[in-house]
């Protein structure tokens, strides 16, 4: 790499690195705000959601002070993958772990101590040996940056050990600055990291937890093979995405019938051979358009900016989960879709599990409730986003304008009368039946089950004959969802009355219910990849050059560059080198290397 010298000397401005490096033009949110403490020597702690852009927090001072700036995380699988996407930016960038043979990492040592490293990747297991320690002495050190800072926290699921040694940091090397970042920002889990990395007097800069290019979606589940296959087709027919399950066969069973549907999909889960797993994964982050089935085992460090879309076909237990897996989707803040479907299924099995759970009273009571908080957002008629910013004790000033409730109101109507009528049903039969043979009450059926009980004889039979079928169950998860109702699961999924139902029943209360729309999402459709004055030839064309550009090199083609860099190659159509430079993502290096391909291959087209 050999322009050392250039970025301390010439380039000590974080503006100027932004563009000619990053080839951005401007610093997002607090960004310039945090790199302007760090390049001061002052410390900092950064809370950001995913895609947030924490990684140009540490890349910038890093090339803006003197020394190699030394970057702590626990993800060694992607080291490999952030090492190249920096040098591919002329920054001289190493990693030091365990999959390196000791020759190897001695080279990288020498690297070091001779200055010529702007960026250095460490695990924390080996950056706390006192050999690397000493090493670390010897050296010119910019500063010191420990992503995924929240494995600190002792009741957090990440927890790493080793992360708990980092203090010492702290004690060696008082006069180099220290960056901790995370996206996991709970009261108790910030207060846990400034307590044991030792960051009282750090900075703290905490940006919103808001993903405005993320449309959330949640619809009813009808026939969800049918449902996925049309989202799929309408509008993300090319693109990566991730499927979540909830069951490992599941995950296979769907992977393999979309890949009989023509799609490039793949399955993951927990219990799969592991080496079979690494090339799943492997081949979703450096192949274009790869759909991974996947149960909530997959994610964690999947730093793959270009995933369009994530659907679930099963509802995650928490809005924590939620958050966390339709987080995955458009790091690159390109628009991308959080796509769910769900029903009353869902939440009886859902609500079985909690009852099943193991644990204290107190902690299913937890449980309980955040499976109300989730069931909720599947249940409002309001803006999806404000309400599960203000989950995380986050608020927006307006409705979204970018979720499903925004773009296409739910109707709501005067449910009292059915509840009334529903949970009536529930109480005539004893409490002793299920959402279908209820409604078979309700709607005056008359079927074997129905004269084995001699149901037909009840004050409730056949007065419900003004809903169908669909509408019934709608009303009933809704009552089961909002706890007028629960679930008994020695009884086969029995419905039973909740305390909660009095009031109704007695004519005190109203209830409205959410009119459920048929799935159907075509008003709501974001064509994610393209949009309507981008020549869908031109696209492909440059498309086909950046893959191939990243197959030489053996790097993800979202390295070489961002889709949001093709796209607006297809608009600005630069035809010179100066033009070129103009477009984001488009720093001097990247424009030495591929100008002149993409160039080409912008010439030839038209
Ligand atoms: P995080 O680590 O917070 O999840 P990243 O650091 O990976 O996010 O950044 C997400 C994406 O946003 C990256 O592709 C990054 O290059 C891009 N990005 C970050 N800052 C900017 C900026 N100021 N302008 C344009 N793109 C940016
Ligand atoms: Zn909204």
């Amino acid at each position: 790499m050999g322009s050392a010298g250039v970025y301390c000397v010439a380039m000590n401005n974080a503006q100027q690195i932004l563009q000619s490096v990053f080839g951005y033009e401007a610093f997002r949110g607090p960004q310039d705000a945090i790199i302007q403490t760090v390049i001061a020597g002052g410390d900092a702690l950064v809370l950001m959601p995913t895609g947030g852009g924490k990684s140009l927090c540490y890349q910038i001072p890093a090339l803006a002070r003197p020394g190699c700036g030394i970057v702590i995380s626990p993800l060694i699988a992607l080291m490999q993958d952030q090492v190249s996407a920096m040098r591919q930016l002329g920054v001289r960038a190493s990693y030091l772990n365990s999959t390196l043979d000791a020759e190897e990492a001695r080279t990288v040592e020498r690297e070091l101590l001779s200055g010529e490293l702007d960026l250095l990747y460490i695990a924390p297991e080996r950056l706390t040996q006192g050999r690397c320690l000493s090493l670390l002495e010897q050296a010119s050190i910019a500063l010191f940056a420990i992503d995924e800072a929240h494995c600190v926290s002792q009741w957090g699921h990440d927890f790493r050990a080793d992360y708990l040694q980092l203090s010492l940091l702290h004690e060696r090397f008082p006069a180099v600055p220290r960056i901790a970042l995370t996206a996991t920002a709970d009261e108790r889990t910030r207060a846990e990291i400034i307590l044991r990395l030792d960051l009282a007097q750090a900075e703290q800069f905490i940006a919103g937890f808001d993903r405005p290019n993320i449309r959330y979606r949640i619809a009813l589940k009808t026939n969800p093979r049918a449902q996925l296959l049309r989202f799929l087709k309408d509008e993300h027919a090319k693109d990566a995405g991730i499927v979540y399950c909830l069951s490992r066969k599941k995950t296979e069973e769907i992977s393999l019938w979309l890949q009989q549907q023509g799609f490039n999909a793949l399955p993951y889960h927990a219990g799969l051979p592991p080496a079979l797993r690494a090339d799943h994964q492997a081949r979703f982050l450096r192949e274009e358009g790869v759909i991974i089935v996947a149960t909530i085992a997959f994610g964690m460090g999947i730093d793959k900016p270009d995933v369009r879309f994530v659907a679930h076909l099963d509802m995650p237990k928490t809005i924590e989960s939620y958050y966390q897996e339709t987080g995955r989707a458009g790091r690159d803040g390109e628009p991308a879709n959080a796509w769910m479907i769900y029903g009353l299924q869902d939440v009886i099995k859902l609500r079985q599990m909690m009852a099943n759970s193991e644990g204290s009273e107190e902690h299913k009571r937890a449980e309980q409730h955040r499976l109300n908080a989730m069931l909720g957002l599947c249940e409002i008629t309001t803006c999806r986003r404000e309400s599960l910013l203000k989950y995380f004790g986050d608020t927006l000033p307006q409705p979204c304008g970018n979720c499903d409730t925004c773009l296409e109101p739910v109707d709501t109507w005067d449910g009292t009368e059915a509840a009334r009528k529903a949970l009536s049903a529930v109480y005539r039969t004893g409490q002793r039946f299920g959402v279908n043979h209820l409604i078979d009450v309700l709607r005056g059926a008359s079927n074997d089950k129905i004269k084995q009980f001699d149901h037909q004889q009840l004050p409730t039979y056949g007065v419900g004959k003004e809903l169908d079928n669909t509408q019934w169950r709608s009303v009933f998860r809704q009552l089961v969802a909002r706890g007028y109702t629960s679930v008994d699961l020695a009884q086969f999924g029995a419905l039973r009355l909740e305390e909660q139902c009095r009031p109704l029943l007695r004519g005190e209360q109203d209830i409205q219910l959410r009119r459920d729309v048929g799935g159907n999402t075509t008003r709501q459709q974001t064509k994610s990849v393209l949009p309507a004055d981008i020549d869908v030839g031109l696209w492909e064309a440059l498309r086909e050059c950046r893959r191939l550009l990243a197959e030489e090199q053996g790097v993800p083609p979202y390295v070489i560059f961002h889709d949001r860099s093709l796209k607006e190659m297809c608009t600005v159509l630069p035809r010179t080198p100066e033009e070129f430079s103009y477009i984001t993502g488009v720093g001097e290096r990247k424009l030495d290397k591929y100008g002149a391909a993409f160039l080409r291959a912008i010439n030839e087209y038209l």
